[in-house]
């Protein structure tokens, strides 16, 4: 494992600090910011200050020169999650089609599908939302029934998704459609792109517990899309998402590791102003998540070394998933237990420490559930039995 940066890392570093120093608006910055904005603006402000750091050069690091990237190397896209996440910048708006999408056309897109998705999605001129999961098909995703018939030189859609994150404000979904019932059920799956736009989509949005409108429900009534629009070929939706799945298991939890130990700094803080840091249970349970993190820390810099070096992840990466988010639960839940019956209640001062504890719940089941993950690990990484 290797514990250090090079001499370009640390300059890249430097070059990106300086952008941020003069281009981050301080307020920004400041807690609970983000949650007094409007959504609609504030979206529009992340959207439009994202844009400006693409024509900066400071996204797409790691993509190829040739697709508006930077061409940079894993380590420099480790640093810029970390100075993202220690300026306190806004994440970005477009994840889903950053870190799926783009990299899936990258390799299996026609020369059109190359032109038109990648830079127009690194500059946010399109906002790109993921149709897998159904009300009956989650982590059991082949059991999808939403329905993408024939007809020409068009399919006809209808059937709806859930938990659609970005549906409010997406321009596009990339998703998974059923073409066939006659195959196996892997088989009969092609993934599409659907112009949000289209006459016959209804979206409706799914409040969560933070009273944020995140994601929502997406309903297709003879939504027509052009045969172009097929991402790799009819029938073969299931390896095109596979792929596109595996461009997140590259990825370190620098990022996470990062703001959990900021958070965790906080609660700590929090501890101090109550007067319970004396407290010898807690601070037994802060010990332990600071160990935690720790432990997380340098498995993210072993997985790291591993990328930079080329190596295949497989499924060890399904522990990363694991390890971050069941850490940051665990800090969820210490924040709880330091707050006490405040941390029910908004606008005394922890709102972004509720905010995250609440939203930490969602981390074990979006992006495969610990359940799943567990599975996995017990199956491909110890090789026992089924
Ligand atoms: C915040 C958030 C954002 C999301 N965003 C998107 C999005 O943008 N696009 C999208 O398509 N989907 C999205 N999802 C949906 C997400 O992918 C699913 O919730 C997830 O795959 C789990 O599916 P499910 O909710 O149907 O639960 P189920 O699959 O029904 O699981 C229910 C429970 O059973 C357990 N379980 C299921 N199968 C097994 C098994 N084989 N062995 C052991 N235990 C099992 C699970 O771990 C879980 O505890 C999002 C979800 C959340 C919470």
């Amino acid at each position: 494992m290797d514990l250090t940066y090079s001499e370009a890392d640390e300059q890249f570093r430097a070059e990106f600090r300086g952008w941020l120093d003069a281009n981050l608006p301080a307020e920004w910055r400041e807690r609970g910011f983000w949650a007094r904005q409007d959504r609609d603006e504030g979206f529009q402000m992340r959207r439009e200050w994202e844009a400006e750091k693409a024509r900066a050069g400071f996204a797409g690091i790691q993509w190829p020169t040739e697709f508006g990237g930077r061409g940079g190397t894993p380590a420099q896209r480790a640093i810029y999650d970390e100075e993202m996440v220690r300026y306190r910048a806004p994440l970005t708006v477009n994840g889903l089609g950053l870190t799926f999408l783009a990299p899936t056309i990258m390799v299996i897109g026609s020369d059109e599908q190359k032109r038109d998705i990648i830079k127009p999605l690194l500059h946010n001129e399109v906002i790109w939302c993921q149709g897998f999961s159904e009300p009956n098909a989650g982590s059991d995703l082949a059991a999808l029934q939403c329905r993408a018939e024939s007809d020409g030189d068009e399919y006809v859609i209808n059937g709806q998704k859930i938990w659609t994150s970005q549906a409010m404000h997406a321009d596009k979904m990339f998703g998974l459609f059923r073409t066939s019932t006659e195959d196996k059920k892997h088989r009969g799956i092609t993934m599409l792109i659907v112009d949000l736009r289209s006459p016959g989509v209804e979206i409706r949005p799914l409040k969560q517990m933070t009273g944020a409108l995140d994601f929502g429900e997406v309903f297709f009534t003879d939504v027509r899309v052009p045969k172009t629009d097929v991402i790799g070929v009819e029938g073969g939706g299931w390896d095109v998402a596979m792929l596109l799945l595996s461009f997140e298991r590259g990825a370190s939890a620098m990022p996470q590791y990062t703001a959990f130990r900021r958070e965790l700094d906080d609660v700590v803080g929090l501890a101090r102003d109550l007067g319970k840091d004396k407290n010898s249970l807690l601070r037994q349970r802060i010990a332990s998540s600071v160990v935690e993190l720790e432990c997380l820390k340098y498995h993210s810099l072993h997985i790291l070394t591993q990328v930079e070096q080329g190596k295949e992840l497989g499924a060890a990466s399904s522990m990363t998933k694991l390890q971050w988010s069941e850490t940051h639960q665990d800090i969820g839940e210490l924040f709880a237990d330091v707050a006490g019956i405040a941390h029910q209640i908004t606008g005394d001062g922890v709102d972004d420490l509720q905010r995250s504890f609440l939203w930490s719940r969602s981390e074990t089941i979006w992006g495969g559930s610990s359940q799943v993950q567990r599975n996995i690990v017990a199956e491909r990484v110890l090789g026992l039995p089924r």
